[in-house]
């Protein structure tokens, strides 16, 4: 039996025939951007989200870019982001000019809330929270230091839709909460897509312009915008995706429990859940200090896995220009060395489950423990 790290097919097929009823509306309506497919999925999501306003982008990292943008945060400005991060955040930061300024993650593989106030300086405008693998971040010191230092809040959510801290959806914390739905996020489209939410009136207005050439009115053009928009199929697609969420996230939450409590082997250090915080588990990331050999050993048992992320943003190629070495994020660079994202996706059969966790349990067997 051949397992993978994800199966995307699985969660299309699982409502099928609703999908492509949506599609045949959509190719058959004539009308393919910006149309009433977006409108509706702009207003479902934001309900959904607890939120004003959603604005439909082309991408997560166009959410992210252009949330920087609008917020008027670029050079000479320092946005602290967590280390452990998909290169995508941080590229939200730079793209604007402006420079990240990394903090190591806690035992939740997301920011170390503790360490924040030490990077502030008079150039810092923001702080992005990224609410990693699902589960939501440590926000009501994260808030308060905000509130402390007149910072903005932006939220990276690509993967943490539906996720809540103390009973408050992440991505309305701040002032603008940043989705993806890439293929293999929770709630996933089928290309790319993204999305901001705001309670901010103005903010929702200045996206909404900046996404479309920068024009309110047609050739009316305010600013130098971008071309990011949401197009009807993806919103279609999107809405349909949205109205099954919960019951995906359920799933997924029960897989991940079946996990927590049959992987038993002392050498696979599971995921934490935070007091307050609820995970939707995008991935069921594990800690191992025999991480590569760990992959090794699955591979040959025909189980696929993914490492979120090999190499963290700091010590990428695109990033040597911020002259980090190794050794300055020690954890950041350890979990990186350690971090396993092992099979789940939904409509994964217990059949499958059960070989991941029976192999799981073997590693190292043998070896005296
Ligand atoms: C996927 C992802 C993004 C980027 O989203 P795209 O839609 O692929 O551009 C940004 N941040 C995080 C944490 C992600 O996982």
């Amino acid at each position: 039996m051949k397992i993978m790290p994800n199966r995307m097919d699985r969660g299309f097929e699982m409502y099928q025939q609703e999908f492509e009823d949506k599609a045949l509306q959509v190719l058959r309506s004539g009308w393919y951007v910006l149309g009433n497919e977006v409108k509706s999925f702009e207003n479902e999501f934001a309900q959904y989200e607890g939120a004003k306003h959603c604005v439909g982008l082309a991408s997560g990292l166009d959410a992210l870019w252009i949330a920087f943008r609008v917020l008027g945060i670029g050079k000479g400005d320092e946005v602290i982001v967590q280390g452990n991060t998909y290169i995508a955040s941080v590229m939200g930061i730079t793209i604007n000019g402006a420079t990240p300024i990394f903090v190591e993650p806690d035992e939740y593989n997301n920011i170390d809330a503790s360490k924040i106030e030490e990077k502030i300086t008079d150039r810092t405008k923001a702080i992005l929270v990224v609410h990693l693998y699902g589960q939501a971040s440590n926000m009501k010191p994260v808030v308060e230091l905000a509130k402390k230092y007149d910072l903005r809040l932006v939220e990276d959510c690509a993967q943490s839709h539906g996720a809540c801290f103390d009973g408050k959806m992440t991505g309305t914390f701040g002032d603008i909460g940043c989705f993806s739905f890439y293929p293999s996020k929770n709630l996933g489209a089928f290309g790319d897509a993204g999305a901001i939410v705001t309670n901010d009136d103005k903010i929702a207005q200045d996206v909404r312009i900046f996404r479309n050439y920068g024009s309110e009115k047609r050739y009316h053009n305010k600013v130098v915008g971008a071309n990011s928009r949401l197009d009807e199929l993806q919103a279609g697609l999107l809405r349909v995706r949205l109205g099954h969420l919960e019951e995906l996230t359920k799933e997924k939450t029960s897989l991940c429990e079946r996990y927590l409590k049959e992987i038993t082997n002392p050498l696979i250090h599971l995921p934490k859940i935070r007091e307050g915080a609820t995970t939707v588990w995008h991935q069921f990331v594990i800690h191992c200090e025999r991480r590569d050999e760990l992959i090794q050993y699955l591979n040959e048992r025909e189980i696929g896995t993914i490492i979120h992320y090999p190499i963290p943003p700091h010590l990428s190629e695109a990033y040597q220009y911020l002259g980090m070495k190794e050794g300055a994020l020690p954890i950041t660079e350890q979990y990186a060395k350690e971090v396993l994202s092992i099979p789940l996706y939904n409509g994964m059969t217990e059949e499958e489950q059960d070989f991941v966790i029976k192999c799981l349990n073997e590693f190292g067997k043998g070896e005296g423990l």
